[in-house]
């Protein structure tokens, strides 16, 4: 479903992304880890454009990626995106955050879009705070609220940018699960997150990133039980 290809990104000097080859398959569940700055969000943000890159190539679908546009627009909604910090629309209701985008982008109508996000809200928990504006909403339910809106959008895939690490302990669980669920309903997911639990519970695979690289890609229970890389050995005590 995924595709990338001996794929490299520079900031200026800063070469962030290197010979980055990783393929996610449908149904699949990837969870990449690594320390600060090793360039797992912008791995995530180059897979939907939010970053251009210089060399290599990225496929959804067997299909390049769409350099702006319609079509830009369209694979951004095939894409879905929730990051660490929630970024709902402030100034609307819930039920509006979730809706917005469906009409606006998938030309659905209002009444459609609404009984949608509905739906959805209920599916993560936040039926009952529809009405609400996310500023009333903790932590928990507006990341919640954030993974509704992305999969109103009917995304293929759904990129996940360390989603539970602005939120307080007792908020993570909630949010956690809402993702299990998505994994165990079969939804494509790449997810940056310290969360181990979550990793060995819901992967298939793990990436760990260091330096721009890509230096493991293993099923959890190898990763975990015997990484092969002294980086990955290093950062696994630093965190376990
Ligand atoms: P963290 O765990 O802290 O979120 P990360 O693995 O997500 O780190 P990235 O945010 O992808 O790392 O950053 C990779 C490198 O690129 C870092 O050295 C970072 O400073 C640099 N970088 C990221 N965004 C930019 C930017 N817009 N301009 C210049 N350099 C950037
Ligand atoms: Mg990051």
């Amino acid at each position: 479903l995924i595709d990338l290809r001996d794929v490299n990104k520079y900031f200026g000097d800063l070469h962030v992304l290197r010979d980055i080859d990783l393929t996610v398959g449908k149904g699949e569940v990837v969870v990449v880890i690594g320390p600060s700055g090793s360039g797992k969000s912008t791995l995530c943000r180059a897979i939907n454009r939010l970053e251009t890159v210089q060399s290599g190539t990225i496929l959804l679908d067997g299909q390049p990626l769409p350099a702006e546009g319609k079509a830009l627009a369209r694979l951004r909604a095939e894409v879905g995106m929730v990051f660490q910090s929630f970024n709902l629309f402030a100034h609307k209701t819930v039920l509006q955050n979730v809706s917005l985008g469906q009409v606006k982008v998938r030309g659905r109508k209002k009444e459609d879009a609404d009984r949608r996000s509905r739906e959805l809200l209920e599916r993560v928990g936040v039926a009952d705070q529809a009405d609400k504006y996310p500023a009333q909403l903790s932590g928990g339910q507006q990341q919640r609220v954030a993974i509704a809106r992305a999969l109103a959008m009917g995304p293929k895939v759904m990129l996940f940018d360390e989603p539970t690490s602005a939120l307080d302990p007792e908020m993570i669980n909630e949010v956690l699960e809402v993702m299990r669920q998505l994994a165990q309903d079969g939804m494509t997911m790449i997810v940056v997150t310290h969360e181990m639990g979550f990793a060995r519970s819901a992967a298939n695979r793990v990436v760990f990133m260091a330096d721009g690289r890509i230096v493991e890609d293993r099923s959890p229970q190898e990763f975990f039980t015997n990484p092969s890389s002294e980086r990955a050995r290093d950062f696994l005590s630093k965190i376990l």
